[in-house]
């Protein structure tokens, strides 16, 4: 099953697939008419389509069926990340992060952090192609860097976690119970989080969370933690019920 990008969608249940998507479509990956596609609205929606015909300039599919929450987490998963040195290590977070389900993005500037730009035009787009391959409904929020009590006053509201090398060997993931609210996972620089940072994320009642005995290097720290917690919430809370086709590789209906 190949998932496309397309806001084009008419009263008839009829949707156009343009610009590069088309292409990739109708060029890289040949489908034809009668395939069965996925349609990301990037709104949060997917729907089931067909395609019914493949002009010049857009591919003109049928819609079937609207599938909400598609392949999305419970409860949405922020990920808040101290900004690395090395802007391809962020692209490999965004990456692999959006495929386990990270619902937003938000770069951290903390006290040990070594100031640098974040391209995150270029995070936007490495998001999109990572929603692609991994078909979620939701691309995920990219935000501009925070100084970290900004970034704790923009999740106020959120069940926060702060990893960090010095917690408690006994507070992984797994001993997390979740309840409704949104989760902000924190993950500190090269040097750690302060002990005064760690201070705050206590007054903000944060849990302050162990990945294990071994010191992790900042991208491998926040693909384990976003790993655990989001298996942690789909195993607590079933994941929504999706219709089968959407699953199948079927790709072909023989009546239009
Ligand atoms: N304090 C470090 C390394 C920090 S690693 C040093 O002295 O060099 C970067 C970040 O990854 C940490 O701030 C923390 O958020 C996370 N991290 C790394 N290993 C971890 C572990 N075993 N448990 C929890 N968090 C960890």
């Amino acid at each position: 099953m190949n998932l496309f990008f397309s806001r084009e969608f008419t009263a008839t249940n009829s949707a156009r697939v343009t610009g590069q998507e088309h292409l990739h479509l109708s060029r890289v990956l040949r489908l034809r008419e009668g395939d069965l596609i996925l349609i990301n609205d990037l709104e949060g929606a997917v729907y089931n389509a067909v395609i019914h015909s493949i002009e010049k300039e857009a591919t003109i599919c049928t819609v079937k069926e609207k599938l909400r929450h598609f392949n999305e987490p419970q409860i949405p998963v922020i990920l808040a990340l101290a900004i690395m040195k090395n802007p391809g290590k962020m692209d490999w977070v965004i990456e692999k992060g959006t495929e386990l389900g990270m619902s937003a993005f938000q770069p951290l500037l903390t006290v040990r952090t070594v100031p640098s730009s974040v391209k995150t035009a270029r995070l936007r787009n490495l998001a999109e192609t990572a929603v692609k391959q991994c078909l979620r409904s939701i691309v995920p929020t990219i935000h501009e860097a925070l100084k970290l009590d900004q970034a704790l006053l923009s999740v106020g509201k959120h069940r926060l976690l702060a990893c960090h090398e010095g917690a408690d060997a006994a507070c992984t993931p797994e001993r997390l119970i979740f309840d409704t609210r949104p989760v902000a996972v924190f993950v500190g620089p090269e040097g750690g989080f302060a002990e005064e940072e760690i201070k705050v994320f206590r007054e903000h009642r944060a849990d302050i969370v162990s990945l294990g005995p071994r010191r992790l290097r900042g991208e491998t720290a926040a693909v384990a933690v976003l790993t655990r917690v989001i298996a942690q919430i789909e195993s607590q809370c079933p994941v929504r019920i999706v219709p089968a086709s959407a699953h199948t590789d079927s790709e072909r209906i023989n009546q239009l």
